[in-house]
């Protein structure tokens, strides 16, 4: 008799495919364009405030529950400044250990067993994870490309809602497709959400990574949203300091104190020093972001350009740091099987979309690749692929 796995409720989730393919790279040698993270740290003057900060002794001990207060006077300004969402840092803010324990508290203080999300297809591996730890049912809705760029077809979401949805989970910039929600969308998705008064949890960890005339825009400042939505932010992928593993929500007081239900039994706390650099680095100037904004642009650029010549249909993002390709160009169907090979054949390491979909088949050709690396790494990748085909 077989015996069910110990782990029989998340046994499907295996090993995170960004785990197996940064090892992959390590092993072989190959570019990692798979894991989503810059080779250069970020700002000279933030790595300075942690170094500091844990010099002056703070942080080193546990700080407060809800984070330290600078950081979240810091995340606070940075919502009113950019969104004119107005917040209570004492209330309405909560720093946690990355956007992955957001995520996590989230999921598991607002959903009951029983309870269905709905989440767009592909959607970032950790959501399906926290779905089943929570004992929720994810409820997928595919986000399908169109003239070279993904959409969310309204239709189907608004379809996807049952008297069990208690959430939608959304994610714009979006990861892995780049796609970035418009004002229309994430209107009808407001819309849809007071009507079945459903909560909304929005993961928006790449939100100055927009490019073009491309905007992000929080839901939680569209009208009547703000009682029902939390907003997940994380300094990791706008300051390239993924290590450091500070993230935050931002949410009504009665959210914010849900999610700290469940996040003060995840890790309590985390990332002291780190949390006052970030309180730093939030306030750095507009330029900033710009330049942020505009070096990632021309390394989308330079990345699809190449990806394009060496045969692959390139799906443009509008934002994060990620572009999605379609193999079928170069004669491949099965991005898993081309993902594992590509090492060989190319000495480039990516990540096969397909493990972000429920729809396996619906994801099976499209192969995702990161450009938060440096230009002469993205040059040489270009290059070693330019022989696939
Ligand atoms: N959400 C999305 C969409 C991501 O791509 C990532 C990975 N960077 C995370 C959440 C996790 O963020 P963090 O590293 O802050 O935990
Ligand atoms: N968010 C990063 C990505 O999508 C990876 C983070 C992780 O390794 N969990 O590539």
């Amino acid at each position: 008799m077989t015996r069910p796995p110990l782990n029989r409720h998340l046994a499907e989730f295996g090993t995170t495919i960004f785990a197996e393919m940064s090892q992959l790279a390590a092993r072989t040698g190959a570019i990692n364009l798979g894991q989503g993270f810059p080779d250069t740290d970020g700002p000279e003057e933030i790595r300075e405030a942690a170094v500091r900060a844990l010099r002056d002794g703070r942080g080193n001990q546990y700080p407060p529950g809800t984070g330290v207060p600078e950081l979240r006077a810091a995340i606070a300004d940075h919502q009113r400044d950019r969104y004119g969402i107005d917040l209570d840092p004492d209330t309405e803010v909560l720093v946690t250990a990355g956007a992955t324990e957001a995520i996590a508290a989230s999921l598991l203080a607002l959903v009951a067993p029983g309870d269905e999300v709905i989440a767009l297809e592909p959607y970032y591996d950790s959501y399906a994870a926290c779905i089943a730890m929570a004992g929720g049912t994810r409820v997928p809705v595919t986000l399908r490309p169109h003239d070279g760029a993904y959409g969310l077809d309204l239709d189907e979401l608004r379809a996807a809602v049952t008297d069990r949805t208690r959430l939608i989970l959304l994610n714009t910039p979006h990861n892995p497709t780049g796609t970035v929600l418009t004002r229309a969308e994430l209107t009808a998705v407001a819309e849809l959400a007071i009507e079945r008064d459903l909560l909304v949890v929005t993961d928006e960890v790449y939100e100055h990574l927009v490019f073009d005339d491309a905007e992000h825009l929080p839901i939680a400042s569209l009208p009547g949203m703000r009682e029902r939505t939390v907003t997940i932010g994380s300094a990791g992928k706008t300051f390239s300091f993924t290590g450091w593993k500070v993230g935050w929500i931002t949410a009504s007081p009665e959210l914010t104190s849900a999610v700290r239900s469940a996040k003060q039994f995840l890790t309590y706390v985390s990332s002291g020093p780190f949390q006052y650099a970030i309180a730093e680095a939030l306030r750095l100037p507009a330029a900033y972001y710009d330049t942020l904004r505009a070096e990632h642009a021309a390394k989308r650029d330079l990345l699809s350009e190449g990806l394009a010549q060496a045969g692959f249909a390139v799906y443009k993002p509008a934002g994060t740091y990620f572009v999605t390709t379609d193999i079928r160009p170069l004669g491949a169907e099965d991005g898993f099987a081309f993902c594992r090979s590509l090492p060989e054949r190319a000495g480039v390491v990516a990540i096969p979309n397909a493990v972000f979909y429920d729809h396996r088949e619906a994801g099976a050709p499209f192969v995702r690749f990161a450009f938060c690396k440096k230009t002469e790494v993205l040059e040489e990748a270009v290059s070693r692929l330019k022989h696939l085909s």
